[in-house]
């Protein structure tokens, strides 16, 4: 398929300018961008070799000689430069004609060590390393309004695709193949692909938060958990449901339909607790509280085993984390999950994901499919 010629070049250079700004904070002369999604944030670039060196008055990507004509389709922003020798090696030759110690600017967990002795080696002693974590993550926390069109197709796609495959969770059905229908329905529907392995866990084997999808036949009476997003026009979704192969109304098995009952009815309490939590200028860890405190409430803590959500666009997991302890502030523009759970060993678990837009009245939800308590 053949790369549309990006728009948005408008926002894309707010970007770069945006970068910029907080690099020139930290009294940086140039950035030095290796994680892939935040190049293609930046530049447009969507190969997989390539490094980015922003400086104050000019960018460049690297890349080499398989991405000549890609490059040339899709970079805005910023000048190519195709390495012949290695990526680094270019870069270095880059740094090389500049004058004067150069401070460069890098994120510790993504240049690796080869990378940056490699650099040192070819650069010299010029080269003054600044660490300088989370920049561009910062700033894709916040979306623009391109980028929030996006998400909400991508959230609507997802929600659609939950619709036309639920038919396929029945007994005697395979969580492979329940999986596989999920994925071919987002392909159907114009996404690229999955933004994770679907996940569709039953029996206990839903009590395991990123259980894989396995032979396994699902079976009456069961709890069966289906975690999907999808990507479309490089934007990811998640979502989870919850259902119940339940329809027995005798002895036993109604006792764990009732049980099952009440779980679910406490998750949905904790999601729309921490839903109504969310607004601008209040802590990332205060939504995580918020479903916690219903939990407690109701005795459950000890089976709510993970963070209440995380942030997603390019990636499926970006900033902020809803978990204990995060102190960023949530903005209008950010887009998280929100997805409490709770995991009880033998039982099985049960989970109920929403994606919710920070606006500047509150929130929005942009999945839509229907949170109700499925009994199929
Ligand atoms: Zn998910
Ligand atoms: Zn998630």
């Amino acid at each position: 398929m053949v790369a549309q010629k990006p728009v948005h070049v408008k926002s894309a250079r707010s970007r770069i300018h945006r970068l910029r700004l907080s690099f020139s904070a930290l009294n940086a002369d140039a950035l030095l961008v290796t994680h892939l999604p935040n190049i293609r944030y930046l530049c447009g670039f969507t190969g997989s070799a390539g490094i980015l060196l922003v400086e104050h008055t000019r960018a460049t990507l690297f890349t080499d000689s398989r991405y000549t004509l890609q490059a040339r389709q899709e970079v805005y922003d910023a000048s190519t430069a195709i390495a012949a020798h290695g990526l680094i090696r270019a870069v270095a030759e880059a740094l090389k004609g500049r004058r004067g110690a150069i401070r460069l600017g890098f994120a510790p967990a993504q240049v690796t060590v080869a990378q940056k002795t490699a650099l040192q080696l070819a650069a010299g002693a010029r080269v003054r390393w600044l660490a300088a974590p989370d920049l561009i993550e910062r700033l894709r926390a916040v979306k623009d309004p391109d980028e929030l069109a996006r998400m909400r197709q991508s959230a609507r796609l997802i929600s659609d695709v939950w619709t036309a495959s639920v038919r396929h969770v029945k007994p005697d059905v395979s969580e492979l193949a329940v999986a596989a229908e999920i994925e071919r329905s987002m392909k159907l529907q114009g996404a690229s692909g999955p933004s994770f392995e679907t996940i569709v866990a039953s029996g206990p084997r839903s009590a395991w938060p990123h259980a894989r999808p396995t032979p396994k036949l699902l079976r009456k009476n069961e709890l069966v958990v289906l975690d999907q997003g999808a990507i479309l026009r490089d934007y990811c979704s998640d979502m989870t449901r919850t259902v119940f192969l339940g329809r027995s109304s005798v002895g036993a098995r109604a006792g764990v339909r009732n049980k099952v009952r009440s779980l679910y009815a406490a998750v949905l309490e904790a999601q729309e607790a921490a839903m109504a939590a969310i607004r601008p200028g209040i802590s990332a860890a205060s939504v995580d509280v918020a479903a916690r405190k219903v939990f407690k409430r109701l005795g459950l803590e000890q089976y709510f085993t993970h963070s209440t959500g995380h942030g997603l666009g390019l990636e499926i997991h970006e900033m902020p984390r809803l978990g204990r302890g995060e102190e960023t502030l949530l903005e209008a523009g950010m887009v998280v999950t929100v997805e409490p759970g709770v995991y009880v060993e033998r039982l099985g678990g049960i989970r109920i994901e929403d994606e919710v837009l920070v606006t500047s009245q509150g929130a929005e939800v942009l999945t839509s499919a229907s949170r109700e308590f499925l009994e199929l």
